[in-house]
């Protein structure tokens, strides 16, 4: 079974958390090394993939990221992302929305940062918050979250069904891992900056923010934008898994060399 079908949530099914170890290794046998050696050669292959894609120019991906705080999405992108040529590629941060995105429906914000044709965009966070803090912290009332995932099935219907990728990656952490994350954030001076009192509040609800990822996971899995879950208390394992998915979804868009403009045999390049 290929790591996508090992991960991927199965669409109408509900993921049980619980039950998925985040230090397991689905899908790889080998250590630490053997996974680095692999993920060289899948980052290669993420790298031509994007050549490819750009000079196409028909086709987008879109891969969000979701995950606790403490969950990895940051080196994540620092490991694999950037395999992807930062021309065609675009990493974008959903925060606390801001007075004028609030005066919007929440997806506006989110359109407006998919990618165009030939492009990699890559959501660092999205807009699965409005299902998951917004719900969580009771941001708005649950008739108006309990909506939300209908609008944002439809919303990745419309971008797949005009040439959109989309492949969404929960990264799951446990609570120990979270808590050795967070104190090697105090305890080293060049990580301080990371820390945020936020991130002990979303540990405190940690049972509520376990029960919203099963919803989001099991209300929006669809064949045309999958979410994967990934073990991610080994790093090592959480990268290669993702460059593998990622990889998976490149060979199936496929993007093809265009044809040349002109008749490029009868062109000499002058002395
Ligand atoms: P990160 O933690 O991803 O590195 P930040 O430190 O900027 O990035 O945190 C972003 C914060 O914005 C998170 O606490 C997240 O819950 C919050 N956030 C994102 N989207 C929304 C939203 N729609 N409504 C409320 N809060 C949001």
């Amino acid at each position: 079974m290929s790591f996508g079908e090992l991960l991927r949530i199965a669409p109408g099914t509900k993921p049980d958390l619980a039950a998925i170890d985040p230090a397991s290794t689905p899908g790889f046998d080998g250590d630490k090394d053997a996974a680095h050696d692999r993920l060289k050669e899948l980052r290669h292959e993420l790298t031509s993939f994007q050549e490819r894609l750009w000079a196409e120019g028909r086709q987008s991906l879109l891969i969000v990221l979701q995950a606790l705080d403490g969950g990895g999405k940051d080196g994540l992108i620092r490991k694999v992302i950037t395999a992807f040529n930062p021309q065609g590629t675009r990493v974008i941060g959903f925060g606390v929305p801001t007075e004028e995105e609030l005066r919007h429906d929440y997806l506006w914000r989110v359109h407006a940062a998919t990618p165009g044709k030939g492009r990699i965009g890559v959501f660092n966070r999205s807009h699965y918050e409005d299902v998951l803090v917004v719900r969580v912290n009771e941001l708005v009332p649950e008739s108006v979250w309990e909506k939300r995932y209908d609008q944002i099935n439809d919303f990745e219907a419309t971008l797949a069904a005009n040439d959109t990728r989309i492949v969404k990656v929960f990264l799951h952490i446990s609570r120990d891992e979270q808590r050795e994350r967070f104190q090697k954030r105090i305890d080293d001076p060049a990580k301080h900056w990371k820390w945020s009192s936020g991130d002990l509040e979303t540990r405190e609800h940690w049972g509520d923010y376990q029960a919203a990822y099963a919803d989001a996971l099991a209300r929006c899995s669809r064949d045309h934008a999958p979410w994967f879950v990934v073990p991610a208390d080994h790093k090592w394992y959480r990268d290669l898994a993702v460059a593998e998915i990622l990889v998976e979804a490149a060979r199936e868009m496929d993007p093809q060399w265009p044809e040349a403009g002109d008749d490029l045999s009868s062109i000499v390049i002058p002395q």
